[in-house]
């Protein structure tokens, strides 16, 4: 399909100014990256849309992204953007931190495939340990989605129980999504599906359920579904819930592990049974793990005549494992955290500011150096609240902030990275300012 074609699909008049608006912002976007529309012309023979990510994907088509440095991306058309999006969490140190490309480098020295136990997968077992509370032992994995089936299918073997309780809005992978009640392709465990930071309604279902409920698996804040952060009652609840029934209580902090040196779990004082682990602990490449109690994990312990097997050719690849303990150990140290979580809270206050002062449907939730952007009044804390959410005002804000050179994730998220400054920060408070002001009248109708 040309670019030509695009446009004229994309430019059905209407009577509606949000989506005349859309229309002339969807065109410029194609008439500025010939380039990101062939590669997805191309794409689309071999890839199911020309998808191998179902996030990345966007209208008109998805932007190409060639390049990065620091805090910047270039993309295939050779138009920069400073990255507010931090590959979903997974990018927090930039595209090129030097520790981190120091211990790759040194890790390539050694070769890769060693076909062994490495040198670094202690350090980073330890690392993690000592780092999250509720980790006595750790196992590592490939990506968060195995983390997550894995501390599930452990928990059912350890309780003897089949019930796994999830939350309307979670995300833990692929195999593991539960807006709407669930994908039909979910890893096929028998779900009951509770109302996120409802304490009563939670309550009244552990009570049915819970002589068969195996685990709990909750993250602290549901991040793909909009950074909507748990209450502390709500997860004290659960704390107090999964001990009187003997269910694992599971955190998932792939996400929220970044939010403290201790995770969510540390910030919150809430210790679950097991956590698992994902996105930037392995120094941005390939990572998962899964840890817990030492009576849930022993079972993995090899020298066990009853041992259960968890296998993984990649489970102690040495690129991440170097990466990971250069990351651990070397970057993000307790300050580091707690001054790029800072600067999300001032910037989610800043950005919540511009909208209220000019009164618009808009509003960021989030924490620390998490934050999404929702098009709905009225309070989020649960995915229910955002059945008003109007995407096509985040779809707008989205193309606008890449006209101003910002990047954010299509669906309104942001995850703050490590080497954006006062210039990026301040800058991205002005363009949206300026995208608010241009728009204003659209947004508002
Ligand atoms: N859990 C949470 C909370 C996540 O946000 C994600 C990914 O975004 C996952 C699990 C899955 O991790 P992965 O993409 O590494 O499989």
């Amino acid at each position: 399909m040309s670019i030509q074609t695009l446009q004229n699909t994309l430019s059905a008049p209407s009577n509606d100014g949000l989506d005349d608006a859309l229309a002339v912002a969807r065109n410029n976007y194609l008439a500025r990256r010939p380039s990101s529309v062939a590669a997805f012309e191309t794409s689309v023979d071999y890839m199911p849309g020309g998808n191998t990510r179902t996030v990345l994907f966007h209208g008109p088509v998805p932007l190409r992204i060639a390049s990065g440095s620091g805090c910047k991306i270039v993309d295939a058309d050779n138009i920069e953007y400073v990255n507010m999006l931090g590959e979903y969490t997974a990018g927090i140190f930039g595209h090129n931190h030097p520790v981190i490309r120091a211990a790759i480098d040194r890790a390539l020295d050694m070769g890769v495939n060693l076909s062994g136990h490495n040198p670094d997968e202690v350090s980073l077992a330890r690392l993690v340990c000592e780092r999250f509370p509720s980790i006595d032992k750790v196992r590592f994995t490939n990506s968060g989605t195995e983390a997550n089936l894995l501390a599930i299918s452990i928990s059912r073997y350890h309780t003897g129980k089949q019930k796994v309780m999830v939350f309307d809005g979670g995300y833990h992978g692929g195999l593991l999504y539960f807006r709407g009640g669930g994908m039909p392709i979910n890893a096929p465990f028998d779900y009951v599906v509770a109302p996120y930071n409802d304490i009563e309604a939670t309550q009244q279902m552990l009570e049915k359920f819970g002589s068969d409920i195996a685990c709990v698996l909750v993250e602290p804040m549901q991040g793909a579904t909009g950074c909507i952060p748990a209450d502390t009652a709500f997860l004290s609840m659960l704390r107090e819930e999964c001990s009187r029934l003997d269910s694992v209580l599971i955190f998932d902090e792939v996400m929220t592990s970044r939010l403290s040196l201790a995770g969510a779990q540390g910030a919150r004082g809430v210790i679950p049974d097991m956590t698992t682990l994902g996105k930037y602990i392995g120094g941005g490449l390939t990572f998962g793990a899964f840890g817990g109690r030492e009576d849930i994990m022993s079972v993995f312990d090899p020298r066990r005549a009853d041992v259960i097997p968890h296998a993984g050719t990649f489970n102690n690849n040495s690129l991440t494992m170097a990466a990971g303990v250069a990351a651990m150990r070397d970057v993000l140290t307790e300050e580091t955290l707690s001054i790029l979580n800072q600067r999300g809270e001032g910037l989610r206050s800043n950005l919540n500011k511009i909208a209220m002062g000019m009164d618009l449907p808009i509003q960021f939730t989030g924490e620390g150096s998490l934050l999404a952007m929702h098009a709905t009044r009225g309070t989020i804390r649960s995915a229910a609240d955002l059945k008003s959410n109007d995407d096509r005002i985040i779809e707008l804000v989205f193309l606008d902030l890449l006209e101003k050179g910002f990047y954010i994730a299509r669906r309104g998220f942001m995850a703050l990275m490590l080497p954006l400054g006062d210039t990026e920060y301040q800058g991205f408070e002005q363009a949206i300012t300026k995208v608010f002001e241009s728009r204003r009248s659209v947004i508002s109708q």
